[in-house]
């Protein structure tokens, strides 16, 4: 059995499989978001893309 471990977007909370990696400028942290939220995030220069994650390695 298989199990897609969803995880929360770190800023709307949401549970999603897929989450882009983004480094926060000003923290100087990373923070995993969902692609709604990349989307917002990716212009913003405070961001800077970092990966993807995925719940589903295989
Ligand atoms: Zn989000």
């Amino acid at each position: 059995m298989s199990k897609i471990k969803n995880k929360r977007c770190d800023l709307c909370n949401n549970l999603v499989s897929i989450r882009c990696r983004v480094q926060d400028q000003k923290l100087r942290d990373w923070v995993l978001v969902c692609r709604e939220c990349w989307e917002q995030v990716k212009d913003d220069s405070q961001y800077r893309y970092g990966g993807t994650w995925k719940a589903k390695k295989k």
